[in-house]
């Protein structure tokens, strides 16, 4: 049973047949005058509209990129190049993907100045925190929409409004919420939104970014002046026809998938904070994702848990995919105030809406055995002693175990 769609997702058989011509018979330059050409020009035009319709933007807006991170580099550097002359500040969260704080780390080492806005105990930032943070230098705000280890949605709607009214371009990483919630850039207020293919059901090194007309970026990517100069190189056709499939069938089932989707994650919650002794839910209980919980279970290490989990025929994950083999305490979850040591006693579930397969009763056993089983050995856990009634937490008649 695979847990863990917020690392990536299984290509649908859909895509799959789309895409599949295109590496072989279909296989023309979309720059060439000639048939086989044309044909690939098409099948561009045909998946830049898919991906527009699903974020209710116009065709000439949506940029093909290789993936959420490109997306994220190209909005930030781009803005950040282009406006230089008008201020270096920059604000955003400080849980963003990598892919946004890294690239704004380096734009720091250019002199840029970067306020990282704080989020509470439910993952949100506050908007009063937002409104101090804006100076007459600032030219870009970037905050993510939902974000991938704990599936909290920001108030992105608020943000632009306020950005817009400051005259500050609006950045947001939609490759999480893409596909589980409505995306749709005149609601949100966008300047700038980056989506991920893979993230849907689509293929790997593919993405798009959404430029709204009128916003000037500088390429990162020079070349021969592919996607209107904004990112040169020949085109990923196969992938995108891909991309543009997944975007349609996202947003046809968009609405169906939230209702099944979230439904199991409610379950979900209440089953494991209802069985499970010291269990809490990370994040904001109503601002998230349908798709994505993460737990924290006390005296727990979350690699340990994930194994076990494994064993079982479950995949999820702690923290996020990119952190994961590096046993670092999540920067996600230490930004939400939590103790050091319970940060590494995290799980991550991530739902897809096709596994039908999945029973929440049995999954509840396995975590509650799981953790029982790994809190048995724990030093932690017997540090728990309640030591005035001279008995643990866990036996009824323990004398100290
Ligand atoms: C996965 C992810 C990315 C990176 O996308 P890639 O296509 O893998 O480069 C960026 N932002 C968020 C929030 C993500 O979850």
């Amino acid at each position: 049973m695979y847990l863990d769609n917020s690392a990536t997702t299984q290509v649908s058989e859909e895509v799959f047949n789309e895409m599949e011509p295109y590496f072989t018979q279909e296989f023309g330059n979309p720059s060439t005058l000639y048939k086989i050409g044309r044909e690939s020009k098409k099948a561009l035009d045909l998946a830049r509209q898919r991906v527009a319709d699903a974020i209710n933007a116009k065709p000439e807006e949506i940029f093909f990129t290789s993936g959420g991170s490109e997306s994220d580099n190209l909005a930030i550097k781009g803005i950040a190049f282009k406006l230089a002359k008008k201020g270096k500040h920059i604000i955003t969260t400080n849980i963003e993907h990598p892919a946004v704080k890294n690239t704004l780390g380096f734009l720091e080492s250019l002199d840029f100045k970067v306020t990282y806005l704080p989020v509470y105990e439910d993952g949100l930032i506050k908007i009063e925190d937002l409104k101090e943070a804006i100076t007459d230098e600032t030219i870009l705000i970037t905050v993510m929409h939902a974000n991938n280890e704990i599936g909290t949605v920001q108030p992105i709607e608020e943000i632009g409004k306020i950005a817009r009214e400051k005259k500050i371009k609006f950045h947001t990483d939609a490759v999480q919420s893409f596909g589980k919630i409505e995306v749709d850039v005149e609601k949100l207020n966008v300047d700038l939104l980056s989506l991920s293919s893979h993230k849907i059901n689509g293929p790997k090194g593919v993405g798009a970014l959404y430029i709204k007309k009128g916003t000037r970026v500088v390429p990162l990517i020079h070349g021969g002046g592919q996607e209107k100069g904004i990112r040169s190189g020949t085109e990923n056709v196969p992938g995108i026809v891909g991309f543009g499939k997944a975007c349609e069938l996202a947003s046809q089932q968009l609405e169906q998938h939230y209702e099944k989707l979230s439904s199991i994650r409610d379950e979900l919650i209440e089953k494991v904070l209802a069985t499970i002794p010291e269990a809490y839910l990370n994040g904001d209980r109503e601002n998230r994702l349908p798709n994505l919980v993460n737990f924290r279970f006390k005296a727990i290490e979350g690699e340990s848990l994930i194994l076990l989990l494994d064993a079982k025929g479950y995949q999820a994950s702690t923290g996020s995919a990119c952190s994961s083999n590096t046993l670092e305490a999540s920067p996600v979850l230490t930004a939400l105030g939590l103790d050091p040591v319970d940060v590494h006693g995290s799980l991550r579930i991530s739902l897809a809406p096709e596994s039908d397969e999945f029973d929440v009763d049995e999954f509840v056993n396995v975590i509650e055995e799981s953790v029982s089983r790994l809190r048995e050995m724990s030093p932690l856990w017997n540090q728990e002693l309640d030591y005035d009634g001279v008995m643990c937490k866990k036996h009824d008649d323990c004398r100290l175990c």
